[in-house]
């Protein structure tokens, strides 16, 4: 379309739309999706035309103009709506979600190849003589067929299937078939479960074809994936991350989103807040694409959305490598310390089933949701604890780096056990984390090999790939670690899991912590006893009458019990909740400003909300918080309100926010 004037798209937040001038001789070459140059703030940067209309914008200031073309690549049309759709949904403006895509500048990748269908059949041929996969189970099979006729009539499939059992195999049959009609597959994993293990496995299957995507990358790298997709010089199986969603797809045939629960698929900050699974179904409806969702625990929402009929649920039950199931105990760490059963942090009897393991040369990973040797210190003398000077919340002992850390900032100071307040020498140690657990297991078994994987062992991609191939091969003999440990990977060797102080799982307000704990727990399970030995995994708690042990003793999910629950109470998958939090280093001020955002919701047709209340830690990085929670009915027409609540937010915010930051936050975790 010829237009004299363009709405321009930049990476940055602004809530409204940036329209500039187009001069004569651009006139006809600037269309929507394609890139310029134009001046912004005191430079000249590129931005991406979302619309070109005749009108004079009505702006009372000077309209620029554009500079140039940029390139003469373009943004599709598909591209641009997923951008707006998640603008929408997520709460923010399309520029936030442009700098999720892009980063802080746009790279304008060049025009697309002209001999690219020749090319394309060329490799497709290839592609399909350089796959290899085994043969199928019949139940494999059975599920496969599934999967690719509701990948034809468009419904989204969600495969529930114990560790093991073969998604990966079904995944890489679903990926081949659309590689060789010419399409990409896009392969999306959760945060850590892109493991080298599974890159080794696909790249065995896939070759050249696959192309590994996620932020920790170069710019370079990035950008060369990014462009080999735009020019769609041959098809290809992109493994990433979520950020992956925002790659400029062509020909895209499927979606896979593996361990569809998990929480790290959801981004917290900053906007745009998306999990990427949910986002993952919106990219494939815009491309038409198939999706498969898998998971050994699937999340309530998918499970709702197959009673609902939304999705279409497939089941494998049976491990391939047929070993037996996993055993569990649950050992009440109360009763043990009455009897004088209980040595450290172990119960005795968590000792012996480790030391037997042991000693048939099999490994032991032992659990806990807390990193560091201890949460908190506190003065045996006076009763005081070191808090953060930025955030309210007690500091964490690192023993082996003998400091005082806050795990909301970055305030860190030495340790030594005089407390600042009473002057005396009584500091010690309150509750456990992993690096007490480490450190204890040495004693324990001093001729084992024992290692540690959380946060801190793994802040470079090195070591964290090293403890994982340690533990793979057998170097390790006891592996201490956080959540990250739980997922996706295979060790054949592994034959007990120990859960210390489970009960923390639960210890946060959180309605979901029910279904967190049990996922955590089957996909710990799932991890035991592999190939040919049966698993076994303890539990130890202070709370044996948990109904989330009672059911998993037995066998169950309680995950029915679960959504009856929700359902009852108003809270998702039955309702869509918005999470809006107010903060400024002035506890005034953000109650002043949420005694604003209460008096409006109303207004805007918010009937169900609670809030302001402060979260668990009410002062982070020198910010007071407090939250609104906002449910709206599923049925409701909530794009229009999220709009309506977004807008109203955002202009009070610039009218009377005298500086306070607001986040939106829908589907919360
Ligand atoms: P999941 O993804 O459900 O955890 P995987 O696909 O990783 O399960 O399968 C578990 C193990 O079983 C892997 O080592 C895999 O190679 C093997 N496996 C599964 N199905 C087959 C098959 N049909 N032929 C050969 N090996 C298989
Ligand atoms: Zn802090």
């Amino acid at each position: 379309m010829r237009g004299s004037y363009a709405n321009l798209l930049f990476p940055v937040k602004l809530t409204f739309e940036l329209s500039y001038r187009i001069p004569p001789p651009l006139e006809g070459k600037v269309i929507r999706g394609s890139h310029v140059l134009a001046p912004f703030g005191n430079k000249v940067v590129t931005g991406l035309v979302t619309k070109v209309f005749d009108t004079p914008p009505d702006f009372q200031g000077l309209i620029k103009d554009i500079t140039d073309i940029a390139g003469t690549g373009r943004v599709s049309e598909k591209e641009i709506a997923f951008i707006e759709w998640m603008a929408q949904y997520y709460m923010c403006t399309p520029g936030e979600v442009l700098k999720a895509a892009v980063g802080n500048s746009i790279d304008v990748t060049p025009p697309k190849r002209s001999n690219r269908k020749k090319e394309t059949s060329k490799l497709v041929n290839e592609t399909k003589n350089c796959i290899k996969t085994g043969r199928l189970t019949r139940e494999q099979t059975y599920v496969l067929d599934c999967c690719r006729k509701n990948i034809k009539a468009n419904i989204p499939t969600l495969i529930k299937g114990v560790t093991g059992s073969g998604k990966t195999e079904i995944y890489m049959e679903l990926a081949k078939e659309q590689l060789s009609q010419g399409k990409s597959v896009l392969y999306m994993v959760p945060e850590i479960a892109l493991s080298k293990q599974l890159t080794d496995r696909l790249t065995e299957h896939f070759g050249r074809h696959l192309l590994v995507f996620h932020s920790k990358m170069t710019p370079a790298a990035r950008k060369k994936v990014r462009e080999s997709i735009r020019n769609h010089q041959e098809p290809s199986i992109i493994l990433g991350l979520r950020s992956s969603l925002f790659l400029p797809f062509d020909e895209l045939g499927l979606i896979v989103v593996d361990e569809e629960h998990d929480n790290s698929y959801k981004q917290s900050d900053p906007a745009p807040r998306y999990n990427g699974r949910d986002a993952a179904l919106m990219l494939a409806r815009i491309h038409g694409a198939g999706i498969v969702l898998g998971s050994a625990t699937p999340s309530l929402e998918s499970i709702y959305n197959c009673h609902s009929g939304r999705f279409s649920l497939v089941e494998l039950n049976h491990k391939y490598h047929s070993a037996g199931t996993t055993t569990t105990e649950v050992i009440d760490t109360i009763r043990e310390g009455q009897k004088g059963s209980m040595e450290g942090l172990f119960s005795r009897r968590t000792l012996d089933a480790i030391g037997q393991r042991l000693q048939k040369n099999e490994q032991v990973l032992v659990f806990r949701n807390r990193r560091s040797y201890s949460p908190l210190v506190q003065c045996m003398y006076c009763g005081d604890i070191p808090y953060c000077n930025n955030c309210n919340v007690s500091l964490n002992y690192h023993k082996k780096r003998s400091i005082l850390k806050c795990h909301y900032c970055e305030y860190a100071i030495r340790y030594n056990t005089i407390c600042t307040k009473c002057g005396r020498p009584g500091l010690k140690e309150r509750g456990c984390g992993t690096e007490m657990i480490e450190e204890q297991l040495r004693m324990f078994f001093p001729g084992s090999k024992v290692a540690r994987f959380d946060a801190e062992t793994t802040s470079s991609k090195v070591n964290e790939e090293k403890l994982l191939s340690d533990f793979a091969a057998g170097n390790t003999d006891i592996l201490v670690g956080t959540q990250m440990i739980s997922k996706g990977f295979d060790f054949g060797r592994l034959t007990l899991i120990v859960l210390v102080q489970a009960d923390s799982m639960f210890s946060s307000d959180d309605f979901r912590a029910s279904e967190k704990a049990m996922q955590l727990l089957v996909q710990l399970a799932g991890r035991s006893g592999r190939r040919d030995t049966r698993g076994h995994i303890i539990v130890q708690t202070a709370r044996p009458d948990n109904q989330v042990y009672i059911d998993f003793l037995e066998g169950e999910d309680g995950m029915a019990r679960e959504l009856q629950e929700r359902k009852e109470f108003g809270y998702p998958p039955f309702v869509r909740l918005v999470r809006i939090s107010v903060k400024h280093p002035s506890k005034e001020r953000v109650e002043g400003f949420c005694d604003i955002i209460a008096r409006k919701l109303p207004e805007w047709g918010v009937i169900d909300f609670t809030g302001p209340v402060p979260p668990p830690v009410e002062r982070v990085k020198r910010e007071y918080i407090l939250n609104f929670w906002v449910k709206l009915k599923r049925n409701t027409d909530s794009p229009t309100i999220k709009s309506t609540i977004f807008a109203g937010i955002e202009s009070l915010v610039r009218e009377a926010g005298r500086g306070v930051s607001v986040g939106f936050d829908p589907d919360p975790l």
